[in-house]
């Protein structure tokens, strides 16, 4: 297939599903539903947006994963920014995203309203441009995101150390997509069959560092694309596993994702970053080595050893949510998004109390955005 409308095909579509049924009613239990989990929010998003959840056998469930760099920030990282952003003489970068993520006293964006330098770029090359603007103020980047977004920023890093700027530096929030998953998995309140890998991801990394989730954890895992055909052929592949037994890491992307990843994308990731010994993942809570730090040969360019931070996360976990928001419960995937009381009430897109209704890709964002509202109603 070429183009776009080849992956949306309504025939392949149809006969896609009815091989899932088939294969669930003979070979899936009719009374214990599988539980797969899409690890990516741009996945949760094709679901929703082409209804494909829906179209599914009742023996098959989505569980809907953190995989979305927003909303597994913690509340007090979000603060860590604000209080770098009103550091004078400093001008925040970020992504659009970003500067909605509620902190515990402001976003990004009231930052902004109040005063400070907050600007909205939409790569970190725009913020080394930037930087090379304003010679005489502290350009800061804030890099997220999971391994998809890592190599650009390392590789900015390495352009600003080649052209020796002094001041530009990143305020590193990236975090590794195994060692995530294997946290969920050694959740003891999360029953997981298998996983829908994040594609994006996939293509810096590849198959193998996933090895250990078939290995150690024996559960079947498809990396998969974005498109409505991607997500049925994949579900079909894991579903074909449970069939036949097996359980082995597939790429239904191979398009894309290459077997061992991206060879010049992994040379700089390990050049500028190194594994943090301690993280806090909202919701997810400490996960060692998942949290990605500046190497000290780069420390000219840590924004946290530059400018200092107000929250320690090396001395345990600050900054929970509310009790009354369930952003942690449904991340890990034990609480869908219409049993959170703000759901649809306080909580919406124009006004969002937590990360997962933020971006697009949060969980509840899509289940707002595509009347998933109805399920909630069902329920109360
Ligand atoms: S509805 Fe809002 S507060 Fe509740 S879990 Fe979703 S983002 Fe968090």
């Amino acid at each position: 297939m070429k183009y776009m409308d080849e992956f949306r095909d309504p025939a392949t579509a149809k006969k896609l599903v009815a091989e899932i049924h088939k294969l669930a009613s003979t070979s899936l239990s009719q009374r214990e539903p599988l539980q797969i989990m899409e690890f990516c929010g741009g996945h949760t998003h094709t679901l929703f947006k082409y209804g494909i959840e829906s179209m599914l056998p009742d023996n098959i469930e989505m569980v809907h994963g953190p995989g979305c760099p927003v909303c597994v920030l913690p509340m007090a990282r979000v603060d860590d920014c604000v209080a770098i952003a009103e550091q004078p003489g400093v001008i925040f970068t970020t992504f659009g995203d970003a500067m909605r993520v509620p902190g515990t006293r402001k976003s990004l964006l009231q930052a902004k309203a109040d005063g400070c330098d907050v600007r909205m770029v939409y790569s970190p090359m725009d913020a080394l441009a930037i930087a090379r603007k304003n010679p005489e103020r502290e350009v800061v980047f804030f890099a997220l995101g999971f391994e998809t977004t890592m190599p650009s920023t390392a590789l900015t890093l390495l352009q600003a150390h080649r052209e020796g700027l002094q001041n530009f530096s990143l305020f590193c929030n990236h975090i590794t997509t195994p060692a995530t998953m294997r946290a969920i998995l050694t959740d003891p309140d999360l029953r997981l069959d298998g996983f829908l890998a994040p594609g994006h991801v996939s293509m810096v990394i590849g198959a193998h560092p996933y090895d250990f989730v078939t290995r150690d954890y024996h559960k079947p895992l498809v990396i998969t694309g974005f498109e409505p055909l991607d997500i049925l052929q994949a579900l079909w592949m894991l579903v074909k596993q449970f069939a036949e037994g097996r359980c082995e890491v597939e790429n239904q992307y191979a398009r894309i994702v290459p077997e061992a990843g991206n060879v010049a994308g992994l040379k700089a990731i390990a050049e500028v970053y190194e594994t943090r010994e301690h993280s806090e993942f909202r919701g997810l809570g400490n996960i060692g080595d998942a949290g990605i730090q500046i190497r000290e040969a780069y420390a000219a360019y840590d924004a946290e050893k530059k400018l200092g931070l107000p929250f320690d996360f090396a001395q345990g976990a600050v900054g929970y949510d509310p009790e009354h928001l369930k952003c942690a419960d449904v991340l890990r995937g034990v609480m869908k998004p219409w049993e959170c009381p703000a759901f649809a009430k306080t909580c919406n897109p124009q006004n969002p109390l937590g990360a997962l209704m933020v971006s697009p890709e949060g969980s509840c964002a899509a289940y707002y955005a595509y009347g998933k509202l109805a399920k909630r109603k069902e329920t109360v």
